[in-house]
């Protein structure tokens, strides 16, 4: 949005601050490869500044809260910071202290997120001597930043595992609060198949509410029991803690915001993308970016007084990995689920959607490039931020 707004803004008019509390950006889908060995640190982390254009002020500070009724936002060191108009992209962080049991004795050690760069360079140093035993990848509680993330680990651990020539010794499930692998039926139908023919067995409607650590096994609240010798875990995603103290959350500190303008409903110059907006759209970086398109406009149309045109239509896509080098793509929005077919171009393709393909993997790997010297700069892309119906059967694959 900085990018954006910047080249669409006067610079004698207005003054653009990013605050942030890191120095460094992270490209969070690259945490998903390192416990495999495929990425390392090096991938996927790089200075926030190399992004930004000139006439950007960073301030980087943790923010404590903002005051949305006088319009300043109050970092922990005690500055204000005065805005005409905010935008808050504070993202969703992971709360392993709030489930009980998990970051205990075994955090890090046989229980490990790869939703940092820690936990996942933890576990690729744990998967390199691990002999075998019983891996369970396990989801806390909905909503959790890129969805289909858990599914495509155990296809990755899969792989990994039948390349080492130690896939028999190891035991893959997918442990998941939801009724099945994936939020959406015909994904999910996709999905649980690709599963079920690498051996990787389901265990739905499982709410964990406790890690014992003595015994090694997830408690769900209804008695039922999982044990692991490892356990990837992705703990409760939550809104930043500032966001609590603002008065402006959920009972997760996401912002509920208008699902189309992402404009706050009672604030009417506070606006939220990405995943610290309570939406119900998957939380993922591609949301962010279709979201920018929308929210680019709705500004410039905030500062000129006019109402709000442009319409966010939960427009969404992921590729998942599912390993030995081929990948599977989804294409959604808040009214149509994930449907087989062609993307981007409607026919042609290259990717396939719904279906498991190497092009699809080479999009995937492509991403990361595409990301940092495209997507972050808000240079222009050749696809639309809406959903389109071309190229998509409406009848099951
Ligand atoms: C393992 C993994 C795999 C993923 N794979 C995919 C994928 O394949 N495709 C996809 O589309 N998405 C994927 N995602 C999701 C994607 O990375 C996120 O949805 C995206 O990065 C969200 O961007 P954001 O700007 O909303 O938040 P973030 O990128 O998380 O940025 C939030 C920023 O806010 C700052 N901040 C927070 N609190 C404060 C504070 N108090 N003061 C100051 N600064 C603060 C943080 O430092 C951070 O820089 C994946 C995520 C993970 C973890």
């Amino acid at each position: 949005m900085a990018n954006k707004l910047r080249k669409g803004l006067r610079k004698d008019e207005w003054n653009i601050t990013l605050v942030d509390r890191e120095d460094t950006h992270y490209y969070q889908p690259g945490f998903l490869l390192i416990p495999f060995g495929s990425y390392t640190k090096n991938d996927v982390v790089k200075p926030i500044e190399k992004f930004l254009p000139t006439g950007i002020s960073l301030i980087k500070k943790d923010i404590f809260k903002v005051d949305a009724a006088q319009n300043f936002v109050l970092l922990s060191d005690g500055e204000q910071i005065a805005y005409d108009i905010l935008i808050i992209a504070s993202g969703a962080q992971i709360k392993p202290e709030e489930t009980a049991g998990m970051k205990d004795k075994l955090w890090h050690k046989e229980i490990f997120d790869f939703y940092t760069l820690e936990g996942a360079m933890a576990l690729h140093q744990y998967f390199s001597t691990w002999k075998g035993g019983k891996l369970v990848m396990a989801i806390t509680e909905m909503p959790f930043k890129c969805p289909v993330a858990p599914i495509e680990f155990v296809c990755l651990a899969d792989a990994f595992f039948t390349k080492k020539g130690i896939r028999d010794n190891v035991e893959i499930s997918l442990v998941t609060p939801l009724p099945g692998a994936f939020t959406k039926p015909i994904a999910t139908e996709m999905l649980s198949r690709v599963l079920s023919d690498k051996n990787i067995s389901i265990i739905p409607d499982f709410y964990i509410e406790h890690i014992d650590n003595e015994d090694k096994q997830l408690i769900s609240y209804d008695g039922k029991k999982v044990p692991f010798d490892v356990l990837a875990i992705v703990p409760l995603n939550k809104g930043a803690d500032f966001i609590e103290a603002s008065g402006l959350g959920d009972e997760l500190n996401f912002v509920p915001v208008d699902k189309q303008t992402l404009q706050h409903g009672l604030y009417k110059n506070i606006f939220v993308i990405g995943d610290a907006a309570a939406l119900p759209a998957s939380k993922a970086g591609s949301v962010c970016h279709f979201e920018a398109d929308v929210l680019y406009e709705n500004i410039l149309n905030t500062i000129k007084g006019e109402t709000l045109e442009a319409k966010y239509d939960g427009h969404s896509n992921c590729y998942i990995e599912t390993g030995f080098g081929k990948a599977a793509l989804i294409d959604f929005n808040y009214e149509t689920e994930p449907l087989a077919g062609t993307y981007p171009i409607a026919g042609i393709g290259p990717f396939k959607l719904l279906k498991s393909t190497w092009i699809n993997h080479i999009g995937k790997l492509f991403f990361r490039w595409l990301y940092w010297n495209i997507l972050l700069k808000a240079r222009p892309m050749p696809v639309s931020n809406h959903m389109s119906m071309a190229g998509k059967k409406t009848v099951r694959p």
